[in-house]
């Protein structure tokens, strides 16, 4: 998911940042060889070129010559341009991390995880397919900042996204929608499978045990799920019933799930 933004890419030349992921991924070293021998080939042509053009002049020595200068050129003046060329792509990749992720638990924050599920939404819509929405929010949080401060408060917030997001499948989405609140997008998944991810995430946090200062911690969570249906005409109103789930879950006296539907967690084609 932390593929390079397409809007930061968007002034660049095409090759630019295929070239900057080259030499991130296999190493200045290999970028400098690819350099070097491009740039020695062609030397090594146009040489050849211009002797065959000219009708005279030694191969041999036209050879030598290119390829030194080639290589002498491109060595000293191509490594200062893989550095160039290495810093702009470390630059751009630690600019899109801020732009997608939320810094204290990397998970996704709210303006990319918008942007992602907008996208897989039209596509339910559009074929019909099942699909769900998680709120989930952490129970009495307040409470832990107040007795064990704010950052054992981080910790644990760390600690729940950690949890969460080992529950879920590749395709899923977690997100940190606003302080102690997550949200999860449920793409091909039923609204019974739905609510077993949910219990199973509520599960997972409850058995978390997770201590301070050498104290422990009780932690557990509430969820609101609400699942695809025909009256959803937008994204806010899915969301907006989750909310209301979730609410309904913090009435029923937190660490629990509930659905719009009044379903019950059972077998579901959820599958990991
Ligand atoms: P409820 O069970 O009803 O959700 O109660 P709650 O205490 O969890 O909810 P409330 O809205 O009263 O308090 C949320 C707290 O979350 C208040 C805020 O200081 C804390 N909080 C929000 N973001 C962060 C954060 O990034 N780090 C820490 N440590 N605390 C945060
Ligand atoms: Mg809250
Ligand atoms: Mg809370």
């Amino acid at each position: 998911m932390s593929t390079p933004s397409p809007d930061l890419e968007h002034d660049a030349p095409a090759w630019l940042p295929w070239f900057g992921h080259f030499v991130t991924r296999r190493g200045l070293w290999a970028g400098l060889i690819l350099l070097c021998g491009t740039v020695w080939l062609m030397a090594l042509g146009l040489s050849q070129l211009l002797i065959t053009l000219m009708g005279r002049g030694d191969r041999l020595v036209a050879t030598l010559c290119a390829s030194a200068c080639a290589l002498l050129i491109t060595g000293v003046f191509g490594y200062l341009f893989l550095r160039l060329v290495q810093f702009q792509d470390q630059t751009r990749q630690r600019v899109s991390h801020h732009a997608t992720l939320d810094p204290l638990t990397s998970a996704f924050n709210r303006r990319h995880f918008l942007q992602l599920v907008d996208r897989e939404w039209s596509r339910a819509k559009r074929y019909n397919m099942d699909c769900a929405m998680l709120l989930m929010d952490v129970d009495h949080f307040k409470r832990v900042n107040d007795t064990h401060g704010h950052l054992c408060g981080d910790r644990l917030l760390r600690e729940i996204a950690r949890v969460s997001g080992e529950t879920l499948r590749q395709a899923d989405v977690l997100a940190r929608f606003g302080g102690e609140e997550f949200a999860v997008f449920l793409p091909h998944t039923d609204p019974l499978g739905a609510l077993d991810v949910a219990e199973r995430i509520r599960e997972r946090v409850e058995q978390l045990d997770f201590s301070w200062e050498e104290r422990d911690v009780p932690v557990s969570v509430s969820l609101g799920v609400a699942s695809l249906q025909y009256e959803h005409l937008t994204l806010d109103h899915l969301i907006h019933d989750a909310d209301e789930a979730l609410y309904s879950a913090k009435a029923a006296g937190r660490n629990c799930v509930r659905a719009k539907l009044g379903l019950q967690p059972g077998h579901s084609s959820y599958a990991h």
